[in-house]
């Protein structure tokens, strides 16, 4: 990359404010992970995956993206953007090399990967590679996804092996497809938790304590979300009853 190219990366890097700076050393290639989800709530599953893929694949960082509309989950109630967003940012500030980025959520219409990897591509020097890590259960889908042949092209999978779910049915997923993907599998420490989870323990009023970090359960009772119900501070009764 020449100074002029390393003006404009840094420059469309800075205007995004919340990407990370890769790829200055033409003779080094840099790896960016981008965790993808809805992250409604993001929970110790999505952070153990995206550690044990930063560590076994050598990235440089991860970088944590909520999807604003999510293209599968448009028939379903789906936390605002700015919530799943702020959740993302408390669960991933005291890690180094996670980033949690706003690349997704302020992009308008349906998110689809296909153009927030085409979008990255234009940002950043050949330099650097993508590596997209999903759990097992979204890795078979992809050769489904919009753009599929895009996805194959821009970016490398990482799969991440979720308790409960045969590989096979996805190895068997990519050997169909017409499209050359490369994939790796990745053992992570078995987390059967799932966001659905994490809310229906939340509705039923249970503790989220080791399921996700505490600031996010701290965020989900401040902003009564999935049906914490507010608290009536100062009210007489509940006073009484807390004493
Ligand atoms: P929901 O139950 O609402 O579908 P989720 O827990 O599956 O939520 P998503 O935001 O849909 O979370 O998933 C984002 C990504 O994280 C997906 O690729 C998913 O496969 C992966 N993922 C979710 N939970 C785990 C887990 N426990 N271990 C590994 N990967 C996970
Ligand atoms: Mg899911």
């Amino acid at each position: 990359m020449d100074d002029t190219e390393a003006l404009r990366v840094a420059e469309a890097v800075v205007e995004r404010g919340d990407l990370p700076l890769l790829g200055r050393d033409p003779g080094e290639t840099y790896r960016m992970g981008i965790m993808g989800g809805t992250f409604d709530p993001i929970h110790n599953g999505h952070l153990v995956a995206a550690e044990q893929a930063f560590d076994d694949l050598c990235l440089d960082v991860v970088v944590f993206m909520p999807a604003g509309r999510p293209a599968f989950k448009q028939d379903k109630r789906v936390t605002s953007g700015e919530d799943r967003y702020a959740m993302t940012l408390l669960a991933t500030s005291d890690n180094p090399h996670f980033l949690a980025s706003r690349f997704e959520v302020d992009r308008e219409g349906i998110t689809y990967t296909a153009d927030t990897l085409e979008q990255l591509s234009a940002i950043y020097p050949k330099n650097v590679e993508f590596y997209f890590i999903t759990g097992a259960d979204a890795i078979a889908e992809i050769v489904t996804w919009r753009d599929a042949s895009k996805i194959a092209r821009l970016a490398h999978l990482v799969g991440a092996t979720r308790p409960g779910y045969d590989l096979a049915h996805a190895r068997a997923a990519f050997e169909e497809s017409p499209y050359e993907f490369d994939v790796t599998y990745l053992e992570v420490p078995a987390l059967a938790i799932s966001s659905s989870y994490l809310r229906q323990r939340v509705e039923a009023d249970q503790s989220l304590r080791y399921l996700t970090p505490d600031q996010v359960t701290g965020y989900i009772h401040k902003h009564h979300l999935y049906g914490v119900r507010p608290k009536r501070y100062g009210s007489s009764d509940l006073e009484a009853q807390d004493l």
